[in-house]
C-alpha cells in the first residue's frame, strides 16, 4: 500500500450529491456520495474472509448523503451516512481510487 497524499480540499455538495475533492496533483473529481458509499471498505459491507462485497449498490437510498465528516489521523475520512452506517474508513488511497472511478 503506497502512502497517498491528502486531498487538498474535500466538500461535500449537498445539492448535486458529490463530493469535490482536489487532490495534490491538480486533479479533482466529483464523486457521487452513493458510490462512495457503495465502496464502504468496511466488515459489514465486505467479508472480510473471503473478501466479497455483500453490500448490495441497490440497497442505498438515492438519496443518501454524508452527516458529518470526520479524520481519522490524517491518513483517512470516515463518514456517517444518513442510512446510519459509519464504519467504513476511507483512507486517502482508496479515496483516490475511488474518485478514478468516475473517470472510466
Ligand atoms: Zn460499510
Amino acid at each position: 500500500m503506497t502512502d497517498a497524499l491528502p486531498p487538498e480540499t474535500l466538500r461535500a455538495i449537498t445539492d448535486a450529491r458529490v463530493f469535490e475533492i482536489s487532490w495534490p496533483d491538480g486533479k479533482s473529481f466529483r464523486v457521487p456520495f452513493k458510490l462512495v458509499r457503495s465502496e464502504c471498505p468496511c466488515a459489514q459491507c465486505i467479508d472480510e474472509i473471503t473478501g466479497v462485497r455483500v453490500l448490495r449498490p441497490e440497497s442505498i437510498p438515492d438519496d443518501i448523503c454524508p452527516v458529518e465528516l470526520g479524520y481519522s489521523g490524517n491518513y483517512a475520512l470516515k463518514i456517517l451516512w444518513s442510512d446510519a452506517h459509519s464504519s467504513g474508513i476511507f483512507t486517502w488511497e482508496r479515496l483516490r481510487r475511488i474518485s478514478e472511478l468516475t473517470q472510466t
